[in-house]
């Protein structure tokens, strides 16, 4: 049996597996990057080190980062992702290139049911060929499930792309 430890190492290699993959494979888009759930910042920091060109919008409740890995205030959205994401849809449309959600916490029953209830708030920010990583099984009605690259963890971590 996985012990804590192993599923806290399992998600972190599936995070930046996912990530890099996604990061290569919407390089040639210039859509913005969509970070949901900023938390200490080591995600946004990743993808802040590996792209440019592209804005990193966060979308986060109460920032607590570390201070290297802080948005700047004008690409930050405060409060609650079921307002603030319906909101960003009708200002920018479907425009982002990639979304990355790492939204939950312990329990994965609750983090299924919030999963459940974003999928379709998520759905229609995606540009046309936009990929979508998320630490949770999401539940979209057009999006297709990719197979995940060498080094990620099935369950841990998963890739969808927008036709
Ligand atoms: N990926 C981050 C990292 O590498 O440091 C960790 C993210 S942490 C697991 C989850 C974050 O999502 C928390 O900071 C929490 O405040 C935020 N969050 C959870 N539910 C949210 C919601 N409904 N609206 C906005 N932010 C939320």
């Amino acid at each position: 049996m996985s012990s804590r430890l192993d599923l806290f190492i399992d998600r972190m290699v599936s995070q930046r597996a996912c990530l890099d993959y996604a990061i290569s494979e919407t390089a040639g888009m210039g859509g913005p990057i969509y970070e949901l759930g900023l938390g200490n910042g080591r995600t946004y920091h990743h993808i802040r080190n590996r792209v440019t060109g592209r804005d990193i919008l966060v979308f986060e409740r109460a920032v607590a980062s570390h201070p290297d890995s802080t948005p700047p205030p004008e690409l930050t959205v405060l409060g609650e992702v079921t307002d603030t994401l319906p909101a960003t849809l009708a200002q920018r449309g479907a425009v982002a290139s990639l979304i990355h959600a790492d939204l939950g916490g312990h329990n994965r029953a609750k983090n299924d049911a919030f999963a459940r209830l974003i999928s379709p708030l998520v759905e229609p920010l995606l540009a046309p060929g936009g990929l979508m990583v998320s630490s949770d099984r999401m539940y979209f009605d057009a999006l297709e499930e990719l197979p995940l690259p060498t080094g990620a963890v099935p369950e841990r971590c998963f890739v969808y792309r927008r036709p």
